[in-house]
């Protein structure tokens, strides 16, 4: 479907509780730019085909592929299709040093994600699944090399004007927005969603302020001349301005429930997640461990600005409002 002149949106499926990632094929030429590229399962790749099929576009017509970040629903095809059509892949240097132990070295990572699940106060037992909560991710990408590394403002060329890569680290540390100031348009990955707004997670691989980065990357949006918000998951959007507000009084009023949920004796992560996020800790590990990864991502941003004590010991930290 067309949703500006020159940008295809195609919705391609996900087997999750979000059913849907968007790409968009951006007609540059004679030939295209994608953003994004879904899941690396079967289905996703049919509809893919299918939709370059139906709308004429030939493999090697596909001359970049432009990711925003390197979760699965973002970058799982970007391999094959990089090897299908020859396309230059564009990706933020800071997202490919997150690959390797990601997808490649995942054991590693989990002794890592044990080890830190241990230090926030997460019971033995819970412990034993939540460390392998992603591990199946690993089935949903092809690790590959990209060819060109972004930090940030760099300008992509367009037959029809340029891209500007807006770095907007939060949700991943180098997720970027593209940005064609030309017609108004911000391709927004994860960043800016128009119904849920993106996990923030403090964990090992996630920086060391993931939501006072994110809060400083949405406001670094808002000082962009945006019409429509074409996000990778939800319907294209108007009004970013409202929407930024909305996500950041969200955050806002969390950070208010953690610091009152945080009064009295210190607490484990884990005890401040369970509660805050009551309903998510009684559902899949999965949720478990994005509830409690999003608690402390609240915590260390709290913390950050004075208003709550991080208590470090060698084997636990606990958070106490200051
Ligand atoms: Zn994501």
């Amino acid at each position: 479907m067309e949703v500006a002149p020159g940008v295809l949106r195609i919705v391609l499926p996900m087997p999750f509780e979000l059913k849907h990632v968007n790409v968009y094929l951006l007609r540059d030429g004679d030939g295209y730019t994608l953003v994004d590229t879904g899941l690396k399962t079967d289905e996703s790749r049919q509809e893919l085909d299918a939709a370059f099929d139906r709308l004429g576009v030939r493999i090697d017509q596909i001359r970049r592929i432009l990711i925003t970040h390197i979760h699965p629903d973002h970058f799982g095809l970007a391999g094959e299709l990089r090897e299908r059509s020859g396309a230059e892949l564009v990706i933020h240097r800071l997202e490919v040093a997150l690959m390797e132990p990601r997808y490649a070295r995942a054991e590693d990572l989990v002794q890592d994600v044990a080890h830190w699940l241990a230090v926030n106060g997460v019971p033995e037992e819970e412990a034993e699944f939540l460390k392998t909560a992603s591990m199946g991710a690993r089935e949903l990408v092809t690790l590959v090399e990209p060819d060109s590394l972004l930090e940030g403002s760099e300008r992509l060329r367009l037959a029809a004007g340029e891209l500007l890569a807006v770095w907007t680290p939060g949700h991943s540390p180098g997720h970027s927005c593209f940005y064609w100031r030309d017609r108004h348009l911000l391709f927004s990955g994860d960043h800016l969603l128009p119904k849920i707004s993106p996990n923030i997670g403090l964990h090992p691989q996630s920086s060391a302020d993931p939501l006072g980065d994110y809060l400083e990357s949405l406001r670094r949006i808002g000082r962009l001349a945006i019409e429509t918000v074409l996000p990778a998951h939800g319907e294209p959007f108007t009004d970013p301005a409202g929407r930024i507000d909305e996500i950041s009084r969200h955050h806002g009023e969390r950070k208010e429930a953690l610091l009152r949920a945080a009064q009295g004796a210190p607490c484990s992560g884990w005890e401040l997640a369970d509660r805050l996020f009551h309903g998510a800790m009684e559902r899949n590990v999965f949720q478990k461990r994005l509830a409690l990864q999003e608690t402390l991502a609240h915590c260390q941003s709290l913390a950050q600005e004075g208003r709550l004590s991080k208590l470090v010991e060698r084997d636990s930290v606990r958070w106490v409002a200051a």
